[in-house]
């Protein structure tokens, strides 16, 4: 009886999803033709549209930080055997790295081939730059602070791994939890057994709170989309019209034929299947913008959808969110030629393989949140001696861009966790439709369904 209900309710979140999507960009994009400069739509954007987003967004991030602290430490201690960590490990990172190169390499080969930058009006290079320098100033700012050498790599050990959960810093945090996980399963079982259960019931109602800000997803996402597009400026999409075509067909090459492709191949999952079972975790990073606000969903997806078993999710996606980010790739592969064509710099073959190399480590290094990979971008640039202001000429297209190239960013984790779960031998069989409900074992109740006992 329950699993009919949920059925029915699970079919119809996938559709009001879809339909909040659909409903929030005709309305945005309506009232950006007809209204733009109008003070009522500005007051439904501030009061309405973007609050509603806010609550989504906000209770998808507000679990980021456990999921990711529970899921790897109970993903390395299920695991258990320390040379499986190890292989599944250096599997994940090595498929990561592949997929993004590859990533880099189709982009760098489209830029290469239809030269959006060679035709560019100089009137409006000059336009964009004037209006967008400011915000290109502070990102090359960002860029300087934070700049990119062996430091970088010392600071993913964190000093103080509160500190990094506070300030969302992924990678430290990553650092933590698996070091965590290696040591409980160093200590004596009676020892970690404890710990263990309370990860696990804290994993368990994470859950639950997910299956919340779903119920919440139609809402949220008609308000995102609708503060996007209603405030979008569409000339200057018209005016760099032929390098956001090159970025959007890259993207939806990798995301329709390349990944559905190695799904097929490598874990043999049918592509229109996996497109079909990742419908909703497209709509969740597409309007959020952010592998990390998608996170909550990735996996869950990766549990329900495709039946991956926890340990394997709960290992390969947190690390997918930070370190896995195939769209960004290919969006800076052509952004950096596309740039070097409008400013006239040369880049030989040499240089465009140093390209293709920052791509993937940028793209490993950018954070899972809307814009990130941008300051890392300017970085590349100045590296191959194109101005890094430069980036000014894009940034008034990045939103959509960013949107668009965040779905691939998370369709490739849920491809490498299927990959990683079929070379360990598993079978991949879906959970049945429902909600938050699976996370409880079969046969048991949740603690608020025990008769009360006065
Ligand atoms: N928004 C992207 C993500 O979260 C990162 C980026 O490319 O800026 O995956």
């Amino acid at each position: 009886m329950i699993q009919q209900t949920a059925a029915t309710r699970g079919m119809q979140l996938h559709t009001k999803i879809l339909l909040g999507l659909a409903i929030g960009a005709a309305a945005g994009i309506t009232a950006n033709v007809l209204w733009r400069e109008s003070q009522t739509i500005a007051w439904i954007v501030a009061n309405v549209a973007d609050p509603v987003g806010q609550v989504f967004l906000r209770l998808l991030f507000m679990v980021v930080v456990p999921l990711v602290f529970t899921s790897l430490v109970l993903g390395v201690a299920q695991l258990g055997d320390l040379s499986k960590v190890g292989r599944i490990g250096a599997k994940t990172i090595g498929f990561f790295l592949l997929t993004t190169g590859f990533a880099a390499v189709v982009g760098l080969f489209l830029v290469n081939t239809f030269r959006p930058g060679e035709g560019l009006d100089p009137g409006v290079r000059a336009a964009l730059m004037q209006q967008f320098g400011g915000q290109a100033a502070e990102k090359a700012t960002i860029a300087e602070t934070n700049g990119f050498g062996i430091q970088t790599f010392v600071n993913i050990i964190p000093r103080n791994p509160v500190d990094a959960a506070a300030k969302g810093e992924m990678l430290p945090l990553i650092f933590f939890a698996l070091i965590f996980g290696v040591a409980l399963t160093r200590i004596p079982a009676e020892a970690a057994r404890p710990v263990l259960k309370v990860l696990e019931g804290v994993s368990y109602a994470v859950t639950v709170i997910i299956g919340f800000a779903m119920r919440v997803a139609p809402y949220g996402v008609a308000g995102l989309i609708f503060a996007v597009t209603s405030r979008f400026g569409f000339e200057v999409l018209q005016s760099l019209g032929w390098y956001v075509i090159v970025v959007l067909a890259g993207l939806a090459f990798h995301l329709f034929v390349s990944i559905p492709l190695l799904a097929g191949t490598m874990a043999r999952v049918a592509p229109l299947d996996f497109l079909r079972r990742t419908r909703t975790l497209m709509v969740t990073a597409f309007s959020t913008s952010s592998s990390n606000a998608t996170l909550p969903t990735t996996i869950r997806t990766a549990q329900q959808e495709f039946g991956v078993p926890r340990e394997i999710a709960g290992f390969v996606m947190p690390l997918g969110a930070t370190m896995n980010m195939n769209g960004t790739a290919l969006f800076e592969g052509i952004t950096v030629l596309f740039l070097a064509q409008v400013f006239g710099v040369g880049l030989g073959l040499q240089q465009q393989l140093v390209v293709v190399a920052m791509c993937i480590i940028t793209a490993v290094g950018a954070a899972g949140v809307p814009g990130g990979s941008i300051p890392l971008l300017v970085l590349v640039l100045e590296m191959v001696g194109v101005p890094g202001g430069g980036i000014a000429l894009i940034l008034g297209v990045d939103r959509i861009l960013d949107m668009s190239r965040t779905v691939p960013n998370v369709a490739g984790d849920i491809l490498t966790s299927l990959v990683i779960a079929r070379s360990e031998g598993y079978d991949l069989v879906p959970l049945p439709p429902d909600d938050d409900i699976t996370v409880l074992e079969r046969g048991e109740e949740p603690i608020g369904a025990e008769p009360d006992p006065l």
